[in-house]
């Protein structure tokens, strides 16, 4: 009725009024009981749909995508009658047994893993969520994060909706549930007139298993195809494990539908255009997989020789890379200039990701645990260490402490992207502007000094773009470089000072 949303649309305005500014692990406001921290995710989803190992196959698909998120990980199937879900905290080969599998009956399946900051590490938060709702059972698996979550919120919760949860994805569920329409896919096209920002879903019902992408596609989310099953996963590293082909990308704005009648697809939405995050690119996707039609390795191995036309080290002995996620850059950067290559720092793979870690004073411990240096690689050596970014400084601060420690006579840093400046908004975690280290320091020269580092350079942003698109970076989202945000930010998610234009 459009009297009472007038009404209730200066609730909403009022109750915003009186939000506090920003504070990465504050309240938004009261009434919403849910944090910044809460909507801060990395996920990768996976299904599959008419295959008689569909629980088997997503855990395995779950494994490849593991690198996406450590935090939980949940397997959805249905049987054609009934959904059975079970998620818990963890890796995937942690929650996951034969004796689980054995319980998830059925020949379609969803699964989920999640990454988030520690404030919402509940297993309420774990995906994929499941409810019930006039079409019947239905389970949710997203990738991304929502920007208008805190209106959407606002108004599903004035008009009587009730959440278990403090995600964004439940949200999704609830507007599904809330649009009146013939068919699934017609709810899910009413959905996403709603839902602003990023998200690569799948959802599963008794009967169907729909892959959904947002109009702008900032994360990914491939189809292929396993003995004549189709598979969608967020990166076609997990199509490899299970040997599945791969067919396609699930195009920007796509609902791609499986059912018992056969596969549709639609395109509800389009949007102005397209905000692909290089950022997965640079560093969150897994080197072999092919994201946005791109290797992900070629890509990483050309940004190192881009950046080291643009930042090369004059008489450098050895280029070492930060592993793993330096390593391709590395390469490139050592080719580009002929500079011998090396593995100067080795790191524990029985270690998550140091950037897990809540606390500062763990955070620093973890990075010890993670590398250690290799002396006779970096002794008395002009050295360039080659990461692919850096967030807040403190894995580069310690990483130059390690290498000087074992003797190094220079140490030169370079970073095979530009300097992080902003926030993301759209799915991939990073602090506050206050906390990123090219935000609050602005010169090489300064950054290299708190660094310790004899010098530090970065990538241009239009090195970055020549290197992924051959041009001016359409078609991608470099917010986190630029400020430019494609999608608007809500005024109450968005940091007080931080600039949250559109492009
Ligand atoms: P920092 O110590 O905060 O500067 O973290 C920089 C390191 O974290 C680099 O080695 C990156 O590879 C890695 N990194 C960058 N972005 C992220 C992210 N969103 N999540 C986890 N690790 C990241």
């Amino acid at each position: 009725m459009p009297v009472k949303f007038a009404k209730y649309r200066t609730q909403v305005r009022a109750r915003r009024s009186e939000l506090p500014g920003y504070e990465h692990s504050g309240k938004l406001s009261r009434g919403h009981g849910i944090t910044v921290k809460d909507i801060h995710d990395e996920c990768g989803v996976f299904g599959i749909y008419g295959h008689p190992d569909a629980a088997t196959i997503s855990y395995l698909g779950l494994h490849a995508l593991q690198h996406r998120g450590q935090e939980s990980a949940g397997i959805a199937t249905s049987d054609g009658q009934e959904l059975k879900v079970y998620r818990q905290m963890g890796l995937v080969a942690d929650v996951f047994n034969a004796d689980v599998l054995k319980t998830l009956t059925g020949s379609a399946a969803i699964g989920h893993v999640r990454y988030s900051t520690a404030g919402s590490s509940t297993l309420l938060n774990a995906q994929p969520m499941k409810c019930i709702y006039s079409g019947g059972s239905i389970a949710l698996a997203h990738n991304g994060n929502l920007t208008n979550f805190a209106s959407l919120r606002h108004q599903l919760l004035a008009r009587g909706h009730l959440f278990q949860s403090s995600s964004d994805s439940e949200i999704l569920l609830q507007l599904v549930a809330a649009h009146y329409a013939p068919t699934l896919g017609d709810r899910v096209a009413a959905m996403m007139t709603q839902a602003r920002g990023a998200y690569s879903l799948v959802i599963l019902t008794a009967d169907q298993m729909l892959a959904v992408r947002d109009p702008h596609g900032f994360r990914p989310l491939v189809l292929g195809r396993l003995e004549g099953a189709p598979v969608v996963a967020s990166e076609t590293t997990s199509l490899g494990l299970i040997g599945a082909t791969y067919e396609r990308e699930i195009e920007p704005g796509e609902i791609f539908i499986a059912g018992p009648n056969g596969e549709t697809s639609c395109s509800p939405i389009k949007a102005p255009r397209l905000a692909r995050c290089v950022f997965e690119q640079i560093y969150f996707a897994r080197p072999d997989s092919v994201v946005f039609g791109r290797q992900v390795n070629t890509l990483r191995t050309e940004f190192g020789r881009q950046l080291a036309r643009e930042q090369p080290v004059q008489n450098a002995d050895v280029v070492i890379p930060v592993p793993d996620s330096g390593t391709p850059a590395a390469i490139g950067f050592a080719e580009q200039l002929n500079i011998p290559f090396a593995m100067g720092l080795i790191r524990s793979h029985y270690v998550g990701r140091t950037f897990i870690e809540p606390e500062q004073r763990i955070r620093h411990f973890g990075v010890k645990l993670k590398l250690a240096p290799v002396a006779e690689v970096i002794k008395d050596r002009v050295v360039v260490v080659v990461d692919d970014s850096i967030v807040r400084g403190t894995t580069s601060q310690k990483i130059m402490d390690m290498v000087r420690s074992r003797g190094a006579r220079e140490v030169h840093l370079r970073i095979s992207s530009p300097p992080t400046r902003w926030p993301c908004y759209y799915g991939i975690d990073t602090p506050s502007r206050k906390e990123l280290i090219a935000a609050r320091i602005e010169s090489l020269a300064d950054i290299a000094q708190e660094l310790t580092a004899d010098s530090v350079g970065y990538l241009s942003v239009e090195g970055m773009h020549q290197v992924v698109s051959g041009g001016g970076g359409d078609g991608y989202c470099d917010a986190c470089f630029t400020g430019r945000y494609p999608v608007s930010i809500e005024d109450q998610y968005a940091p007080r000072g931080d600039k949250t234009d559109t492009v």
